[in-house]
């Protein structure tokens, strides 16, 4: 797919610019509420390491799970993966905003929220070689 290839570049191009170019170990957060096919980023950033004179040994890719803040109240919750059924996650997987047909803020009952984290690129962190 189209959109880890360009996902992957844009990491590869960044870490480069950082002057990076002998990694022990690349870790990239992404967020659940993303449709990226992990298996296919991993790859993608492993031939485009290679393109780019990028010498990367190993590659972790973390699941990082949804941080919602209500916009009404202030509170703020996480949704455990685990609790989420396949329909729904489907459905944000492909349309982040879908989740708000899901889930409402546990406290106040507010659809009135913003998703802090779950989406995207969070973090991304790089150990080199000495
Ligand atoms: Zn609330």
């Amino acid at each position: 797919m189209v959109h880890e290839w360009a996902l992957a570049e844009s990491i590869i191009l960044y870490i480069k610019q950082q002057g990076y170019v002998n990694i022990k170990k690349l870790r990239v957060c992404i967020g659940v509420l993303q449709s990226i096919d992990k298996e296919i980023l991993n790859y993608a950033l492993r031939e485009l390491a290679e393109e780019y004179g990028v010498k990367l040994d190993k590659v972790e890719l973390v699941d990082e799970y949804p941080l919602l803040k209500c916009n009404v109240c202030g509170f703020m919750w996480s949704i455990n993966p685990s609790e989420i059924s396949d329909d729904v996650r489907e459905a944000i997987h492909f349309i982040p905003e879908a989740i708000y047909a899901y889930y409402k803020c546990p406290r106040c009952g507010s659809l009135d929220y913003s998703i802090v984290k779950g989406r995207g690129i969070s973090e991304i962190s790089v150990d080199v070689h000495e």
